[in-house]
């Protein structure tokens, strides 16, 4: 199998590489079944806040995109999701995903009294990139009553390469709108202090990879300091992502850390279970606008 490299350049694969390409092109071909078949879900991940009056209770939830295949099972988005932007297919799918959360959520709000529950949902470079992209997001607010400041938009280092200008732009029109702005992932990308320096992020998301040396490794445990330190110097709030034991939490709480994500308090649920949990937690009776 050859595959092209670039400009005059051929490289020939080894059975290996041909083998794991071929699974990728059927991968592929699933994708795009799937997304006739409707094999989709959501999943809810609970945020919740570290310290002070309102302790113990969720601000925001995560969405995260589910695709259980009928033979092939469950496939992890950090399988599929790349696939689902190289074919642009995640225009799509991450349509659907901000659509059906903020209706889930509007429900959610009338029908159990959760006026401040805020969603965050993932936004792809892709999608982001779309010149129609805010108006997408303006229809869907208004088509489910959700209001601007109960949705946050995570967005990822790559979104912001190239055209610093235009994405700024765009984020500031969304900042206006009242939707919340995280950057997701924080330091695994590039140029990362400068992107704080000239976006108007409200929230930084600390990547797992970070917060898995807590409190074993040094070097993770003051980088980690470091960046609350560097988010609160912004006025950003911080969310710790990745969360598993009571030392993590320990920390981070201690060290500034506002809202804390993970298995130790919640694995992604489904809805109902999502549902269940928020009225198990007492939802921060806040405003969306007041900081944590
Ligand atoms: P992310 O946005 O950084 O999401 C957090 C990931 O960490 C989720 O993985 C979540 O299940 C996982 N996680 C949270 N707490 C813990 C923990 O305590 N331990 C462990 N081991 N993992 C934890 P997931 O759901 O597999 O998603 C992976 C990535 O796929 C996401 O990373 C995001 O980049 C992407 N993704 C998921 N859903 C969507 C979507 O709707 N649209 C787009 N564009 N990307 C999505
Ligand atoms: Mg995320
Ligand atoms: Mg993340
Ligand atoms: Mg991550």
């Amino acid at each position: 199998t050859a595959k092209v490299q670039g400009p005059g350049q051929i490289r020939f694969c080894t059975p290996q590489a041909s083998q794991s390409m071929l699974e990728q092109i059927r991968l592929q071909h699933e994708l795009f079944l799937a997304v006739k078949q409707q094999q989709f879900s959501l999943a809810y991940q609970p945020q919740l806040i570290t310290c002070g009056a309102y302790q113990g209770q969720v601000m925001s939830m995560e969405v995260l995109l589910r695709w259980q295949h009928p033979e092939l099972g469950f496939i992890s988005p950090a399988r599929f999701i790349p696939l689902a932007e190289e074919t642009r297919l995640i225009i799509e799918l991450g349509h659907w995903v901000l659509k059906t959360s903020c209706h889930q959520v509007r429900q959610w709000q009338l029908e159990h009294q959760l006026d401040n529950l805020r969603v965050a949902v993932n936004i792809s470079s892709v999608q982001f990139v779309r010149e129609d992209f805010v108006q997408q997001v303006a229809d869907i607010l208004e088509e489910t009553g959700l209001p601007a400041s109960c949705l946050e938009l995570e967005i990822t280092e790559s979104v912001a390469m190239e055209q610093a200008e235009q994405v700024s732009l765009k984020l500031n029109e969304l900042k206006r709108m009242g939707i919340w702005l995280a950057l997701d992932d924080f330091g695994t990308g590039f140029s990362s202090l400068k992107y704080l320096k000239i976006f108007p992020f409200d929230i930084l998301k600390i990547d797992k990879s970070f917060v898995d040396g807590i409190p074993h490794d040094q070097q993770d445990t003051r980088l980690v300091e470091a960046m609350i330190h560097l988010a609160q110097g912004q006025n950003m709030q911080v969310v710790a992502e990745g969360v598993e034991t009571e030392e993590q939490i320990k920390h981070l709480s201690q060290g500034g850390c506002d809202l804390i994500q993970g298995y130790y308090f919640s694995r992604p649920l489904p809805p109902q279970q999502t549902l269940e949990f928020l009225l198990e937690h007492q939802l921060a009776c806040k405003t969306p606008a007041d900081n944590v």
